[in-house]
């Protein structure tokens, strides 16, 4: 993106994030006249544990930043986007309108989360460790109040509709198929007198959803000169081969009269799994006679979401026949006297928060039980723990 002659319009971009939470790419402009200009695309929030004191600075003055842009309300991707507001940040947030409504809900869980952890680590005794930056942990990293002030920030664009973002930027929301509201980004710089520069910020890209229809990027994008920003977390596995395995161990575990615990992320895989039993069903490879749960008050507040979305998806009706949602402690500790052969749908996703906290323990050493994580689990989290002693003793 930089080109030789230092006079000319000059992009650097620099991704902050050294694995794969954390997500935030830094882009600074330079302009012939020796302006600049700074934009950030997502700011998310560092999950693996050895990055967690990440979280409590930027590696850059946030009050210089011009503008933002989201491409999809992952907590990886937005989780530190009030306390980049907070810190100093002035200019707008611009992202899908789906996404604009879906981020409160992602964020105020969020800061439920970081405040209920602060008052667990204030009744235990904390070792610190020397080679870990010190931070104030007595105070959440953001809380309710954050969230609303960034909201007022946030701008929701409708999808493939470039719009002007100051007097040298234009973007355009390309849909994007990894979550309901997800965007590529396409980012062109121009200059008078200068080749303009395009960039594509894909996100975590899929080029379908259950749910809803991804349109191919147009040929006018592939057809410009362009510069491609990607994230490769999930690029190097096959959709097809995931959804047979998943189908395989779900009747497999049924028909061996099993309890089946499937922790899922609230948003977007939660829904599509619910889908994938709604099929089974349908197709009666899994009986409507087998109870299914669904515990994770966050999973419950998307599903609210979908339902009341019906215009923006092509499924509308996703619940598969016997289900329950489970709220709270009673209705938990009534599934776990179920002795039945069932499944469970819980949050969250890697295993380290939400109900999965109680089923995990309870179930992992029954002989009649499987469990299986729905998607990425980070490092040092309880889902990846259990993978690594599962390939260290090849069970
Ligand atoms: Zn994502």
């Amino acid at each position: 993106m930089s080109k030789k002659n230092k006079a000319d319009l000059y992009l650097d971009v620099i991704a902050l994030h050294k694995e794969v939470t954390g997500s935030c790419i830094l882009c600074t402009v330079r302009f012939p006249n020796r302006e600049k200009l700074k934009f950030i695309v997502d700011c998310g929030l560092f999950q693996e544990e050895k990055y967690q004191s990440s979280n409590y600075s930027f590696p850059f003055d946030p009050s210089e930043i011009d503008f933002a842009l989201v491409t999809h309300t992952h907590i990886d991707h937005i989780g530190r986007i009030p306390k980049l507001y907070k810190d100093g940040f002035k200019g707008k947030t611009y992202t899908s309108k789906l996404a604009a409504e879906l981020m409160p809900i992602a964020l105020n869980n969020t800061a439920e989360i970081l405040s209920s952890n602060i008052q667990k680590n204030s009744k235990k005794k904390v070792i610190v460790d020397s080679s870990i930056p010190v931070f104030d942990n007595s105070k959440p990293l953001f809380d309710s109040d954050d969230v609303a002030n960034a909201m007022q920030n946030v701008i929701g664009k409708d999808f493939n509709t470039c719009f002007k973002v100051n007097d040298h930027v234009n973007v355009t929301l390309l849909k994007n198929g990894h979550t309901l509201g997800a965007s590529c980004i396409l980012v062109t710089i121009h200059y008078k007198g200068q080749e303009p520069i395009n960039v594509l910020f894909t996100g975590d890209y899929s080029g379908s959803n259950s749910f809803f229809t991804v349109e191919d990027i147009p040929d006018k994008v592939k057809n410009l000169p362009i510069n491609i920003v990607t994230e490769s977390t999930y690029g190097t596995t096959s959709k097809n081969e995931i959804n047979h395995v998943f189908e395989d161990l779900v009747i497999n575990s049924i028909k061996n009269k099993e309890t089946l615990i499937i922790t899922l992320f609230a948003f977007g895989r939660m829904q599509e799994i619910k889908n994938v039993l709604k099929k089974l069903q349908d197709e009666n490879l899994l009986s409507k006679d087998i109870k299914i749960y669904s515990d994770g008050k966050l999973a419950h507040e998307y599903d609210n979401f979908y339902t009341s979305h019906y215009e923006d998806l092509n499924i509308k009706n996703f619940m598969p026949e016997n289900i329950t949602p489970v709220n709270g402690f009673e209705q938990r500790n009534g599934v776990l006297a179920d002795r039945d052969c069932k499944i469970i749908l819980t949050t969250s996703g890697m295993g380290n928060y939400g109900p999965a906290q109680v089923y995990l323990p309870y179930y992992i050493s029954s002989p009649k039980a499987t469990i299986i994580f729905g998607g990425y689990t980070a490092e040092n989290t309880l889902g990846r723990k259990l993978q690594e002693v599962q390939e260290r003793w090849n069970i």
